[in-house]
C-alpha cells in the first residue's frame, strides 16, 4: 500500500487487537426497542462498523463486539435505540498496537 492511498477500514481495524471476553459482552441491543427507532442511527454512526443488518432478518442488527474502539459514540448517540454499552471488564477489549 502506498503511502497516499486512503486506508481501508480493515487496514485500520488491523492495526488494533482485541480481547474479547464472550461470556460477558460489553455492547447489548434490545432488538425491540431498535426496531421502534424511526431513523436506526445505529447503523451509521460507528466508525468500525460494529453494527450490521442481520442478512437473514434485516430488522434486527448483528454486533460484532470484536471491532469495537471503545470510542463510547453508540453509547451516546443511540441510547435511544436500546443500545446499552459499557467498557469491557479490566484486561480486555481493544488493545491500541500502534499509537
Ligand atoms: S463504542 Fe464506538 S466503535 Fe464501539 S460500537 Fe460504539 S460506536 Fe462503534
Amino acid at each position: 500500500m502506498s503511502h497516499d492511498e486512503p486506508m481501508s477500514l480493515a487496514d485500520k481495524l488491523y492495526r488494533t487487537r482485541y480481547e474479547p471476553d464472550p461470556a460477558h459482552p460489553h455492547i447489548q441491543v434490545d432488538p425491540e426497542q431498535l426496531r421502534a427507532a424511526a431513523t436506526r442511527k445505529l447503523l451509521k454512526i460507528c466508525p468500525a462498523e460494529v453494527y450490521t443488518p442481520d442478512p437473514n432478518n434485516p430488522s434486527n442488527v448483528q454486533v460484532s463486539h470484536e471491532n469495537c474502539l471503545e470510542c463510547g459514540t453508540c453509547r451516546h448517540a443511540a441510547a435511544d435505540e436500546g443500545v446499552q454499552w459499557k467498557f469491557p471488564d479490566g484486561g480486555k477489549g481493544v488493545k491500541y498496537r500502534y499509537g
